[in-house]
């Protein structure tokens, strides 16, 4: 496979970043990642609107503008041979001496790399999967796509340690935030479709942005609000989204069935028209 570091295409197995690079010891980047189906990147406009703005936060520069990172994620994409899977990319503020403020002149660092993936057919979309909730031990500006990224490495191992594909981390309030890497839904009894509001509390999903806007093409009811880990037990459906899952079935919560304990037809119907749509507007 091939990788890009710092405006060179590179094997992946030989590319390197300095050890004084600040993504490295103080998880000062950003990322994305964009889903690859037939061999078009999904959703990516978004995705770099997205990294823009999480650089801007941050008060990062790219290296270089956000149109030839587009480019240099196609190129990857062709020279990898995806047909299907997910590109990924980071930018940080690059090498410098190990000092906490920002380095006057050091030159940011552009990594991007693919993987290959079963992104349309998998057990999991078949199946539906289990969520385990945890309590949500990140900082408040989640809704930066930075690259520290411990609390969601620690519940997704909470997850995977008592046989789960997810954790749902749960605010003090006792309100579910988000997946350690999707955004999280439920469907309640009168049919309604809620996710939590955008805020600093949680990533703005690109996959939930459009999501959202088909099922309210769709005509269903849409509540942007906060629920509980009761509501969600009480669910008659739940599902989450994220880039390289698409929409996912959540069939268990807790131990718990979710509804009939299978997937739910809202999460099979939204998956079938995000991948019609967004194969429509892949680049
Ligand atoms: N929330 C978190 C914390 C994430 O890390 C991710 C994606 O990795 C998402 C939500 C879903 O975002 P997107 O649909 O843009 O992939």
């Amino acid at each position: 496979d091939i990788a890009y570091v710092n405006g060179a295409f590179t094997p992946l197995a030989e590319a390197r970043v300095s050890v004084l690079d600040r993504g490295f010891l103080f998880a000062d980047g950003v990322y994305e990642v964009a889903a690859v189906i037939d061999g078009k990147l999904i959703d990516n406009e978004a995705h770099l609107a997205r990294l823009e703005r999480s650089l801007g936060e941050l008060r990062l520069k790219s290296p270089v503008p956000l149109a030839r990172i587009a480019e240099i994620e196609a190129e990857l994409v062709a020279r990898n041979d995806v047909k299907e899977g997910m590109v990924y990319l980071q930018i940080t503020r690059g090498a410098a001496e190990r000092d906490f403020g920002f380095p006057k002149d050091a030159a940011p660092t552009l990594v991007a790399f693919s993987q290959k993936k079963n992104i349309l057919s998998s057990p999991a979309a078949q199946n539906g999967v289990k969520i385990v909730t945890v309590p949500d031990l990140r900082w408040a500006r989640r809704d930066i796509k930075s690259v520290a990224l411990l609390a969601q490495v620690l519940a997704k191992q909470a997850a995977v340690e008592v046989g789960c594909h997810e954790a749902w981390m749960v605010d003090a309030d006792g309100l579910v935030t988000e997946g350690s890497s999707s955004t999280a839904f439920i469907v309640t009894k009168g049919g309604a479709i809620v996710t939590r509001p955008n805020s600093q509390s949680i990533l703005p999903g690109c996959t939930r942005r459009a999501v959202l806007a088909l099922a309210a093409r769709e005509g269903l009811t849409i509540e942007e609000r906060s629920f509980s880990v009761a509501e969600a037990y009480d669910a008659v459906e739940a599902f989450l989204t994220s880039a390289s899952s698409l929409v996912l079935p959540v069939i268990e919560i807790d131990g718990r069935p979710i509804g009939a304990g299978v997937p739910g037809e809202n999460a099979r119907a939204l998956r079938q028209l995000y991948i019609e749509c967004a194969m429509n507007d892949a680049t």
